[in-house]
């Protein structure tokens, strides 16, 4: 019986873990729950889950859902705040931690599961790309067992060798769905409105993966969280658009072989595998249908439509501060997005600006990646403002 906490509970992703650990009442246990404010959506996940603690990161919401444990009468006890959440990531009694909380305040909780040795599941790639050495150097240290639950990352894991995981080992090839704009000319692009851009015509996501999907950023911060967890450079990546996402992701070897993971766009695939890891589980996902699939196609990206991959790719050959720089930026750009107070193109413009005021190399401490990342935001910020104005 394994323990799980799960952070980011009420998003997408966290929905789709609890929809596979309810098909697996045997193997597993929740241990703790949280969320930043759904108090409705966490409190039903904790009658039927019945965790030990369900943490809320917003006061107010606490209190609410406090009083509403009450009238049912569970033992869950109610936390609040940022330490609570690493707490509930690294009790001594939690075995797996499932990082799905969105950006960058996902990143010292999660750091807190792989400093403390657990199975982490890493949905949070945000974490990834503001910490990168020192989140891998952590799992070192501690013996915690790093799984990808990035659709992509987990195909790429499931496909290198089970012993040396280098060895013949020519490419990775990431796999992008090319988003709801992929067909779009440049000029129609200015016009994009948010509800357009959080359509994503393969996948059901949350709202900042929907955007980011739709820039290409998403398959932009993959390219480094995919550099970080296997330990390769940037031009051992090849981005590969694919519309039908079925083929999650490849691994090109030196003998001319391709081995890849294909399976419907459904998250709980890689949940069951990283959940059930080395063996496998019923997810509840579809089998895959080859004659009505029929085809699969393969385009090159477009980076002068979509520049936001190539700004991944430039940030993360600068360092670990423009890589911060970078996903602070595009965190700021996307809320404003979404608030309509910028264009569609200006999030690659924004990003930019700002990435170019990252400072040198790449930082050691976390104290130093959240001064990069509060310095991006307020440039971000004073970019959003000016062009308010305008
Ligand atoms: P979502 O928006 O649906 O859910 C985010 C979760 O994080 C919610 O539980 C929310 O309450 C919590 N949260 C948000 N802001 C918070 C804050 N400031 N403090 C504490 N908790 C906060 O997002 P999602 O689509 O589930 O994505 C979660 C992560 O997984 C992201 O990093 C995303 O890139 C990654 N991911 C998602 C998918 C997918 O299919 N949805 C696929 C691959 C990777
Ligand atoms: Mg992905």
């Amino acid at each position: 019986m394994k323990s799980v906490t799960l952070l980011g509970a009420t998003g997408s992703i966290g929905v789709s873990t609890l929809d596979v650990i309810a098909q697996h009442p045997e193997r597993f246990s929740v241990f703790a729950l949280s969320a930043c404010r759904n108090v409705e959506r966490l409190f039903q996940q904790c009658q039927t889950f019945k965790p030990r603690y369900a943490v809320l990161t917003e006061p107010q919401a606490a209190e609410q859902l406090y009083a509403l444990l009450q009238q049912v009468d569970l033992p869950t006890q109610v936390l609040v705040g940022e330490d609570a959440l690493c707490q509930i990531a690294s009790d001594p009694e939690v075995d797996y931690v499932m990082a799905a909380i969105v950006g960058a305040a996902g990143l010292k909780p999660a750091l807190a599961a792989a400093q403390a040795g657990k199975r982490v599941l890493l949905a949070n790639k945000e974490a990834l790309v503001m910490s990168g050495q020192l989140f891998m150097d952590a799992i070192q240290a501690s013996g915690a067992e790093l799984l990808p639950i990035d659709s992509e990352h987990n195909a790429i894991f499931q496909c290198l060798p089970t012993q040396n995981r280098q060895q013949g080992v020519q490419k990775l090839v990431l796999t992008a769905s090319g988003g709801p704009f992929r067909t779009w000319a440049k000029e129609r692009l200015i016009n994009v409105t948010p509800a357009q851009a959080v359509a994503h015509p393969n996948w059901s996501m949350g709202q900042k993966i929907s955007v980011d999907s739709a820039t290409l950023m998403n398959k932009g911060l993959e390219t480094i969280e995919a550099c970080w967890l296997f330990n390769v450079s940037m031009e051992q990546i090849e981005v590969v658009v694919h519309p039908q996402s079925t083929i999650h992701s490849m691994v090109t070897y030196c003998d001319g072989s391709v081995l890849a993971q294909l399976g419907n766009p459904d998250m709980r695939t890689p949940i069951a595998y990283a959940l059930g890891y080395p063996e496998r589980l019923l997810s509840g996902v579809k089998p895959l249908d080859f004659i009505q699939l029929a085809r699969l196609d393969f385009e090159r990206p477009d980076t002068e439509r979509f520049p936001c991959l190539r700004l991944a790719s430039e940030a993360h050959q600068a360092g670990g501060y423009a890589t911060i720089a970078l996903n602070a930026a595009n965190e700021e750009a996307v809320q404003a997005f979404l608030k309509q107070q910028i264009g569609f193109m200006d999030i690659p413009r924004l990003i930019e600006q700002v990435v170019v005021q990252a400072r040198a190399g790449t930082p050691t401490t976390l104290e130093t990646i959240f001064i990069q990342d509060k310095d991006s935001r307020e440039a971000a910020l004073s970019w959003i403002k000016t062009k308010k104005m305008q």
